[in-house]
């Protein structure tokens, strides 16, 4: 068995919707990788913004492996200790007083959506009611979560996905207030896009925002499955800013590598929307992804994760800073904490390739943006190494343009 004949039996074997990079990830230690050759990898992609603790957290998986040993699955018709301890937590980290748990942050954006119609619906008795969401924006790839997700490039070809949305510019109250009609039943966006670009909301956007949906009756959905989870050095990006949504949405970093997602709401909204029989999952909340998010909010805790992240991520930038004023094709950095974004005039695509032969994994963000979304445990040391490899690699490319 070698890299490509691994290489060549997915190939044959899985629908091909992903052009993956070439390597065969087998185990990870702390912050890095290490493929079948046992190739060393610093990771700063953390599988896209989930492996929030690194790799091989003894508490954390201790606590998956006694779980597994106890019981795995009863469905949902029974109650299970680890997802209400996982639920409680998870709301006294958010403030928020209503959890749904899901697989994936698709579902879960599906099941915030439905809340906020079946809440519009029982307040007016309609059936034609509204959302506005962003251009720009990602909201994963379920038909509900695509009708919401403001990329052609994602939607087009399946189209006609479910109706009663509007799109509006991010950042830009007056292009919001101009798709606001009496049907408007809620307002949805990321706080930081981070598909999209890694743009940050602004203060003005989102206190602007939480003023109209008061002022209008309209509920605000934030979708923290990417930038929550203390990526930007707040456990969810909207108590950066003191705008408290009426429902939220996480997953990704939710249980760092269990799939699980989760909708929130508060009371007031819980109340008067989804009742017995209108949403429902089989695995949704099982024993196993409850204990996982237990112990990812008990860990976070006792490592003080968010102080941490918000140190490190100052240094982050000033190193990324000094690398776009260094490169003159990187034009900028956006971001907050350890979701950042550095954009590029040259090929994106070239750039993460020449950093994996360098040992380094990172991800694009749209088509000219570089991402970073590390773990959050990464030490400065492992900043420091990012950029020596990351130059080795723009470096390379320098030379052959
Ligand atoms: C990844 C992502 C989703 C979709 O999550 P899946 O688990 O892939 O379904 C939704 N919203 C945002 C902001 C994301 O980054």
């Amino acid at each position: 068995m070698n890299k490509e004949s691994d290489m060549r039996r997915e190939e044959e074997a899985l629908l091909h919707t992903y052009n993956r990079f070439p390597v065969v990830l087998e185990r990870g230690e702390g912050v890095y990788l290490y493929d079948t050759e046992d190739k060393k990898y610093l990771d700063f992609a953390a599988g896209i913004a989930v492996q929030a603790l690194g790799y091989g957290n003894q508490k954390y998986n201790e606590a998956l492996k006694k779980q597994i040993d106890k019981l795995l699955h009863t469905s949902n018709l029974y109650y299970n200790r680890p997802v209400t301890e996982a639920a409680e937590k998870l709301l006294a980290a958010s403030g928020m007083d209503r959890v749904f748990f899901t697989n994936s942050g698709a579902e879960a954006i599906e099941g915030a959506i439905k809340a906020v119609k079946k809440y519009a619906y029982l307040r007016d008795g309609h059936t034609d009611h509204e959302i506005i969401a962003m251009n720009h924006s990602f909201h994963g790839r379920t038909l509900g979560a695509l009708s919401v997700t403001g990329n052609k490039h994602y939607r087009e070809a399946f189209e006609p996905l479910p109706g009663g949305v509007r799109f509006a510019d991010f950042n830009d109250l007056k292009s919001v207030e101009r798709e606001i009609t009496d049907k408007t039943c809620a307002i949805l966006f990321e706080v930081v896009q981070g598909e999209g670009g890694i743009y940050p909301a602004t203060v003005e956007f989102m206190k602007g925002i939480k003023k109209l949906c008061k002022e209008r009756g309209i509920l605000l959905i934030l979708d923290e499955i990417q930038c929550g989870m203390g990526r930007t050095g707040e456990m969810f990006a909207w108590q950066k800013y003191g705008v408290k949504p009426d429902l939220m949405t996480s997953a990704k970093a939710l249980g760092c590598g269990v799939p699980v997602g989760a909708f929130l709401m508060a009371e007031r909204v819980a109340k008067k929307s989804l009742e017995p029989g209108d949403h429902g999952t089989t695995y949704g909340g099982n024993p196993l992804v409850g204990a996982a998010v237990s112990a990812v909010l008990d860990i976070y805790q006792e490592m003080d994760l968010l102080s941490h992240v918000r140190e490190v991520s100052s240094y982050l930038e000033q190193k990324l800073d000094a690398l776009v004023k260094e490169y003159e094709f990187l034009t900028a950095r956006r971001g907050v904490g350890l979701i950042q974004g550095v954009v590029t005039k040259k090929t994106v695509g070239t750039i993460t390739a020449k950093a994996l032969e360098k040992g380094l994994l990172i991800i694009s963000a749209g088509s000219d943006v570089l991402r970073f979304v590390p773990p959050l445990v990464i030490e400065k040391e492992h900043v420091d190494e990012m950029i020596v490899k990351l130059k080795e690699a723009l470096e390379e490319l320098t030379f052959e343009s």
